[in-house]
């Protein structure tokens, strides 16, 4: 088996994934996988942004939909219910209670601020870019985050690996290893495919060779990701072969072993 464990799977509550939960489970059980983790596009509280992540309102039957069918496929897949969310410290005691429900969040920042401004599709300053990997630094400190979910996606639309994309690898690398939170390669990022650069190079966004170069000189543990936002992503094992290979030189460090969480 290319890869038999997945945390990083969404459900069609976020508004830009399609197929049902069942779905998801049987792609993940025909490309076998061992453990399947969801973890959707978490909620916050009177702030919806239905294209990007679910309603505080529709928390308790993603976790009923997602329960019911752990016990329907127990024999087939170990499932785990999760949830990816950003770190705003104005929200910090949603998190709390987030984690009150669900056995896992993983860090996934996709904005500076929780309207969704300062999203990583639109980075241009560096400001913006320094605010973000605060952000994260600032999340990995509490501790609550079972993993950082695509490090590297802040390179997006980025026309080069410059100064300020280095400084900020080096800021969110460093605060990864202090904490020992893994990092995630992506996989989603190469399902995008190769982009040309100003350069003249053809590379993934993400993951990013010179961010994953630099990520290789600290003691980190790294995990792939799928991100699945279609049960198909789950079934296209060429995909993660791909994103091994890219990155396979490096000499980086993988778990090797699930999570175990508490029993919920
Ligand atoms: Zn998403
Ligand atoms: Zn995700």
């Amino acid at each position: 088996m290319i890869q038999d464990f997945n945390y990083h799977t969404h459900t069609i509550r976020c508004g830009h994934a399609v197929g049902t939960d069942e779905e998801y489970i049987q792609a993940a059980i025909q490309a076998g996988y061992r453990i399947l983790g969801f973890s959707d596009h978490a909620p916050y509280k009177g702030m919806p942004l239905p294209k990007s992540r679910m309603a505080w309102e529709q928390l308790d039957e993603y976790i009923d939909s997602l329960t019911a069918l752990k016990e329907k496929y127990k024999d087939q897949i170990e499932i785990h219910i999760g949830l990816e969310t950003e770190y705003y410290p104005e929200c910090h005691e949603q998190k709390l209670e987030l984690l009150e429900k669900v056995e896992y969040l993983i860090l996934g920042q996709h904005s500076v601020r929780p309207n969704g401004e300062g999203t990583f599709f639109r980075f241009n300053t560096k400001e913006q870019l320094m605010q973000y990997a605060e952000k994260i630094c600032q999340g990995l400190e509490t501790g609550l985050y079972t993993y950082l979910a695509h490090p590297d996606v802040y390179v997006f639309r980025q026309d080069s690996f410059d100064r300020t994309c280095k400084k900020v690898a080096r800021m969110i690398l460093e605060k990864a290893a202090e904490t020992d939170t893994p990092v995630e390669i992506n996989v989603h990022g190469v399902q995008r495919g190769r982009q040309s650069f100003p350069n003249g190079t053809m590379q993934y966004w993400y993951p990013h060779k010179e961010f994953w170069k630099i990520a290789a000189e600290y003691p980190l543990r790294c995990i792939y990701g799928i991100d699945a936002h279609d049960p198909r992503q789950l079934l296209d094992l060429q995909s993660v072969l791909d994103a091994k290979k890219e990155l396979e030189d490096l000499g980086l460090t993988f778990i090797d072993e699930p999570f175990v969480f508490q029993h919920r």
